[in-house]
């Protein structure tokens, strides 16, 4: 018997039409041992089954917990902090205590602030010493939680997130706070397929396939798509500002416990402790996922990201960062010379090998 050909996909489905060439110049990164000016470690605060927006009564307090954001804490704080912020509606209040300063307690402090509360930071890290600052961060939700562990209510939280903070970072958009688009290239040695089962591909507009022979990189195939990018030493910074000017109060502190909580004056505490809320409220789901960037010299004339394997390059103005490590379950801060090699050859042979022009 024949075999039986597949229908052909409906349109709708077939993703970003082939294109012959992007159409455009691409430099090179110049990847090059004495052009590194530091190696920097972070841990992902990851939960298999996706991150916590919850509300708990504890003594005379609200306890709002909003943390576990995994790979994608940039990119989603916003959101969470709206769901956060939902949650915070239902307890009115006057004055709020935000536990924790990196992007997703900034975020929650600042759409608290719009609402007119009068809000204090507490934490012990303060931008730029928080793993916020050690984010790239491409906006792209990813490594939030295990498929196997996600909840079809989970799924639509994390896709409402999603949209909600995608947004809140289009009106952020310029220099003032670093988050501009750019172009990505995942470079595959097979046409992609996976990203047309993502809930949130419309968030990635401007999408070309481009087949071999038509794109400067060493694969054969390459896709294009655009997203936006969070510049986080100076978005974090301008969003900490921000927080300042409208009347907001930090206070340096690190909490041994939970039970701490009840001395604020605050009557409502929204904790965004980050990875730190494992020992804080015994959450044992919270694993950190050790992440290394090599960062080089910059390169203002790099205009686009590239995703090749487990590698990504992403050209910050402070430094082209070179990524690609996950240690799940590490907890070590060091640099992991391996790793640091590993990725340093990977990046040196694939910008060795795009053509040039
Ligand atoms: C190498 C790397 C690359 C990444 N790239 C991206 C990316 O491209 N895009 C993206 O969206 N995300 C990325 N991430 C993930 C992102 O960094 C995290 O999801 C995000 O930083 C989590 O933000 P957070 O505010 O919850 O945590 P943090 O930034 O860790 O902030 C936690 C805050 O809580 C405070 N705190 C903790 N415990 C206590 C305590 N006991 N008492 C007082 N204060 C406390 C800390 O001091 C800090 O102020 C990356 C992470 C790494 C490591």
């Amino acid at each position: 018997m024949p075999p039986v050909e597949a229908e052909p996909e409906p349109s709708a489905q077939t993703g970003p039409p082939p294109k012959e060439t992007p159409g455009r110049e691409f430099a090179p990164v110049r990847v090059e041992e004495d052009r590194i000016i530091r190696t920097v470690v972070g841990l992902r605060p990851f939960r298999p089954s996706g991150f916590v927006v919850r509300a708990e009564t504890q003594g005379r307090k609200t306890v709002i917990h909003h943390y576990g954001h995994g790979g994608g804490g940039v990119s989603l704080s916003w959101g969470t902090a709206h769901l956060a912020v939902e949650l915070a509606e239902a307890h009115p209040a006057a004055s709020h205590a935000v536990i924790g300063c990196g992007a997703v307690g900034l975020a929650t402090a600042r759409l608290l602030q719009r609402r007119g509360s009068q809000v204090t930071i507490y934490a012990k890290d303060l931008p730029p010493q928080t793993t916020s600052n050690i984010a790239g961060a491409q906006w792209q939700p990813f490594t939030v939680s295990d498929r196997a562990h996600r909840t079809p209510a989970y799924e639509a939280l994390q896709e409402r997130a999603a949209r909600l903070s995608h947004r809140y970072f289009q009106d952020l958009t310029g220099h003032h706070y670093g988050v501009r688009w750019i172009e990505n290239y995942s470079c595959t040695e097979a046409p992609e397929e996976s990203y047309r089962a993502d809930p949130i591909a419309d968030l990635y507009p401007d999408g070309a396939a481009y087949t071999p022979g038509g794109h400067p990189f060493p694969t054969p195939h390459a896709r294009r798509f655009s997203t936006l990018f969070i510049e986080t030493p100076v978005y974090l910074a301008a969003v900490l500002r921000d927080f300042l000017q409208f009347g907001g109060r930090i206070v340096v502190r690190e909490f041994a416990s939970q039970e701490e909580w009840q001395a604020l004056e605050e009557p409502v505490v929204v904790n965004c402790t980050g990875l730190g809320a494992r020992a804080l409220c015994g959450d044992e789901e919270l694993t950190p996922i050790k992440g290394q960037l090599i960062v080089l010299l910059p390169q203002p004339e790099v205009d686009y990201i590239t995703l090749a394997g487990a590698l990504y390059m992403f050209p910050r103005t402070d430094g082209i960062l070179l990524g690609g490590t996950m240690e799940r379950g590490e907890w070590s801060l060091e640099v992991n010379e391996e790793a640091r090699a590993r990725v340093l050859e990977g990046h040196r042979a694939f910008f060795a090998g795009m053509k040039a022009g």
